[in-house]
């Protein structure tokens, strides 16, 4: 099958000229140059300029330490934001279609109602794996994406990297891979297939290992084509300075943000083994992420005792094929340690 991206690409978006914005064109500031360009107030106070709209020295941070080209990067207002571009970028309202695979993260199916896009649903399998053969009976010209997460929110699996590659291979669209957990498996990111597919998009997120949900920074990975598309439709400043500095600071002390992925690690494993020995939990599912998935005898009386108790867990008992599931965050130790005494302390 011969394919190329400028198939899937939506028509009006192929044709878009971006804003430029004054900072699109001496971005790199020079100490010695005055800017008189972007009606900025001039006295400073660290935040005073416009960021760079296109984040070139944090891109370039990100690259090194993701071991992927500075122009094959998008930064975005988190995970959300770059995976609503991916919409706008493909998909054309009241007319195409995307893949989901249920039970799974609930913003695909947002996003693609938000952008009038039709979402088909073919489930994980037994093993909450994806269906592969039921997913490419779905190719159509209409159908644009598919959208596999991986490790799965809320399952806590991996998904097979050859059922992944069947996709690239047989899929006529992109498929989008959502690695929000990646940090917590031992397994490489598929950023490594990037120089092989031309149809994968890889997503990652600085709101899970890295600690900073509150400053809002997701990360797309893409052929350079897919991400020159992408820079044309997005807000010019969708990255804003205060962000981008946080962004910067972490990435320069990432042995603690390592040394507490190992502490959460161990805390996963040690959670889930005293999960299975409480009376109510029936079935814990195994984690690459950082939480756990647990089947129990009555989910939502369980969510309520726990409210009672002062913890909050999630119920994922609406979820396809999660019936009486929570879904419960590793925190930090003591925290566990609080969860599991409330537990054995139910009567
Ligand atoms: C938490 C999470 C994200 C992160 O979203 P942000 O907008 O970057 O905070 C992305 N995908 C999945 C599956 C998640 O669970």
């Amino acid at each position: 099958m011969e394919r190329s991206i400028d198939q899937w690409i939506r028509p009006t978006m192929a044709k878009l000229k971006p804003y430029t914005s004054a900072r699109d064109e001496y971005g790199e500031s020079r100490e010695d140059m005055i800017f008189l360009d972007a009606n900025e107030n001039p006295f400073d106070s660290g935040m005073n300029r416009y960021p760079d709209p296109l984040q070139r020295e944090l891109k370039d941070r990100i690259a090194a330490w993701r071991n992927v080209a500075p122009e094959r990067i998008l930064l975005g207002n988190g995970s959300d934001e770059v995976l609503d571009l991916l919409f706008r970028l493909f998909c054309v309202p009241e007319q195409d279609r995307v893949v989901v695979l249920p039970p799974t993260y609930g913003m695909y199916s947002v996003l693609a109602a938000i952008n009038s896009i039709d979402t088909i649903s073919i489930p994980l399998d037994g093993k909450f794996e994806p269906n592969v053969p039921a997913i490419l009976e779905c190719n159509s010209d209409n159908t644009k994406m598919v959208f596999v997460c991986s490790p799965n929110n809320p399952t806590a699996n991996l998904m097979p990297e050859a059922s992944i590659i069947r996709l690239l291979e047989g899929f006529n669209g992109i498929v989008v891979v959502d690695e929000a957990y990646i940090d917590f498996t031992d397994r490489e990111s598929l950023t490594k297939l990037l120089d092989r597919y031309d149809n994968l998009v890889v997503v990652q997120t600085f709101s899970k290992a890295m600690g900073l949900a509150g400053i809002r920074l997701g990360m797309l990975f893409a052929q350079a084509k897919i991400i020159k598309y992408l820079n044309a439709i997005k807000p010019p400043y969708n990255v804003n300075g205060l962000t981008q500095k946080a962004a910067l600071d972490a990435l320069e002390d990432l042995e603690s943000k390592k040394a507490q992925v190992a502490v959460l690690k161990a805390e996963r494993a040690r959670l889930a083994g005293e999960l299975e020995h409480i009376d109510c939990v029936e079935n814990v599912m195994a984690s690459e992420a950082n939480f756990i998935l647990a089947r129990v005898a009555n989910a939502d009386s369980l969510y309520q005792y726990l409210i009672g108790r002062g913890i909050v867990v999630r119920n994922r008992s609406k979820q396809l094929n999660c019936e009486n599931t929570l879904r419960f965050t590793v925190g930090t130790p003591e925290e566990n340690k609080v969860l599991i005494e409330a537990l054995k302390s139910k009567t």
